[in-house]
């Protein structure tokens, strides 16, 4: 959709590798990891609201962010997955998807 870049990698394999890829999400890592092991959950269709009625595609992305987890290493230790929503929430890309973090200890709260 538009000038989105996770449209654009979505809809281009060349753009980024892929953790993991299905019908309706794929998982790649973050440009910016702010943990040894940041990854990001992205709906393959342009949804930028996480209650734009998405009970189904929320649950699948839950599913595959343990099963990507378990694929990484992080299944042991655990991890962190967030999603941040609008301007408050530091939602910097209109096009939801799930942060998942680990590789390390996190502190709660915002301290990354
Ligand atoms: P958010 O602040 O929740 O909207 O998260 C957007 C995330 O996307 C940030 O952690 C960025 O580092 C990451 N990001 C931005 N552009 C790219 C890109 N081209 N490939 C991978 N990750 C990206
Ligand atoms: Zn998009």
């Amino acid at each position: 959709m538009g000038d989105c870049i996770f449209c654009e990698i979505g809809s281009d394999n060349s753009k980024a590798e892929r953790i993991y890829q299905d019908d309706y999400c794929f998982v790649i890592q973050d440009i910016n990891p702010i943990t040894p092991i940041h990854l990001l959950l992205i709906p393959t269709e342009h949804i930028v609201e996480l209650w734009d009625n998405q009970e189904k595609l929320l649950g699948h992305l839950l599913v595959v962010a343990s099963k990507v987890a378990e694929q990484t290493g992080l299944k042991a230790n655990g991890f962190r997955i967030t999603i941040n929503q609008g301007k408050d929430g530091g939602q910097t890309i209109p096009h939801l998807h799930l942060h998942l973090m680990g590789g390390r200890e996190l502190p709660w709260g915002t301290g990354f």
